[in-house]
């Protein structure tokens, strides 16, 4: 399988957290500046809470661990809701770590956060910049363009690789150290491209909602 043709599923996800083994890396958190043979696995957490939880049980079947980014102010969840404390206290106990993933300009860090913040959608003014009282994970010396990847709108972005799964070179122990944005909602829900993708967490939304109006006491008769 090359960099260029890799599917966006939990099975090569899985493929590339063993790849990452095999290379020898370090799955670590923003805890301390990276260091050689480091891998910092982050996930901005978009859209859904589900698809975290199910991407941290397939990263603690690998036996790694990752550092999951929230948000307060969603329009696609609530973590004040009983699902998303559930899901939070789901995402620690399977060894993850909590960080923020805030909306501009408004940081909500509390005792649920590691002080550690990614902006959502960041325009580039304050992408990068420091944050009073937090570690901004896309700042020096977290945040260096030839060792991070992103897999936005599912399409790995990379300044010299675009369009370039990791893995084999993570396999092969080539990158010094490597951070990495994984949004989960791409991996667990399938479709060729981004829009078909969307439409699978669509359509798992839509149940996901009918079992809420359910319990809702909503009469659907
Ligand atoms: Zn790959
Ligand atoms: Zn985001």
């Amino acid at each position: 399988m090359t960099g260029a043709s890799c599917a966006f599923s939990l099975a090569h996800y899985r493929e590339l957290l063993e790849a990452a083994k095999a290379g020898g890396y370090r799955f670590v958190g923003f805890d301390r500046p990276p260091e050689p043979g480091d891998l910092v696995v982050r996930h901005d957490v978009d859209l859904s809470l589900d698809a975290a939880v199910r991407m941290a049980e397939v990263e603690a079947e690998a036996g790694v661990s990752s550092t999951w980014f929230l948000m307060t102010r969603s329009v696609f969840y609530n973590l004040l809701s009983e699902e998303g404390e559930r899901a939070l206290a789901r995402l620690r106990e399977l060894g993850g770590r909590i960080a923020h993933h805030a909306v501009w300009p408004r940081v909500d860090l509390d005792e649920r956060f590691e002080p550690v913040v990614a902006w959502h959608n960041p325009s580039r003014d304050y992408q990068t910049a420091p944050i009073d009282g937090a570690t901004n994970a896309m700042s020096p010396p977290w945040y260096d363009p030839p060792r991070f990847r992103t897999d936005s709108n599912q399409n790995w972005r990379h300044r010299d690789l675009p369009g370039h799964c990791p893995h084999a070179e993570l396999a092969r122990g080539e990158l010094d150290w490597l951070h990495v944005n994984v949004h989960p909602e791409i991996w667990v829900y399938h479709g060729r491209t981004m829009r078909e993708t969307m439409e699978a967490f669509l359509a798992a939304e839509r149940q996901l909602r009918l079992e809420q109006l359910r319990a809702d006491r909503i009469d659907l008769s």
